[in-house]
């Protein structure tokens, strides 16, 4: 097996609406909300965790092509079969008898571009009996408008010659281009979906622009 090609895809997400990608509980301060974004522990700002929009990439892209849940129930695709986009490009989930070789993407964090707004939005929990509202819970999330600097790379080896992938809008792609493609459903997939906590709730609507692909614009992209 060899590397025949890495390329950096990068690009910029920008909030439609306000983003949580939850944190952790040790960041839970008095007076503080009761379910905080993930933040830079240096800087303190908010970021994108590239492991949130790879499993989300992937997830995705499962629901799309059939391979959620299934034989695996609720675990990610494992099948590692050669025309799997979902085993070739993420890994096979726990098959350490896999052929496809390692993950192909690498999801950096995604980093503001500029400094960063929280806000602190309360949701209240409704008693389905009387209709009254209950306990309210504070989320906090990134203001709508915010933009984040997200790189992904990709690693294309001689294996992947053989591999075709027909995307979404029924091109069909070879080799190093039929990744590139997979990449591009999965963010057009993330897009149409949301990212992070509270989607069908109103939160985590992302537009993804400005792509390049080694500083170049990205022929993949168009949406
Ligand atoms: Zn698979």
């Amino acid at each position: 097996m060899k590397r025949t090609a890495i390329y950096t895809i990068s690009f910029t997400a920008h909030c439609e609406s306000g983003l949580h990608i939850g944190g952790s509980q040790d960041e839970l301060t008095i007076g503080g909300s009761d379910n905080p974004v993930i933040k830079n522990p240096e800087t303190r700002q908010p970021y994108i965790p590239g492991s949130s929009l790879k499993g989300k990439m992937r997830g995705e892209l499962e629901k799309q092509l059939g391979r959620f849940g299934g034989q695996n129930k609720d675990r990610p695709c494992g099948c590692a079969r050669d025309e799997c986009p979902i085993c070739r490009v993420f890994g096979a989930h726990m098959n350490t008898r896999s052929k496809l070789g390692p993950s192909r993407v690498i999801v950096r964090d995604g980093r503001p571009l500029t400094g960063v707004r929280i806000e602190n939005k309360t949701e209240n929990v409704i008693n389905r009996q009387t209709g009254a509202a209950q306990h309210p819970r504070s989320n906090e999330r990134v203001v709508e408008g915010t933009e984040f600097s997200i790189q992904i790379v990709l690693q294309v080896f001689d294996l992947d010659n053989s591999f075709s992938y027909t995307d979404t809008k029924r091109n069909t792609h070879q080799g190093g281009g039929a990744l590139q493609a997979v990449v591009a459903d999965g963010l057009r997939l993330v897009q149409m979906t949301g990212l992070g906590g509270g989607t069908s709730r109103g939160s985590g609507a992302v537009r993804f622009h400005d792509f390049k692909l080694d500083g170049a614009p990205w022929k993949h992209w168009s949406a």
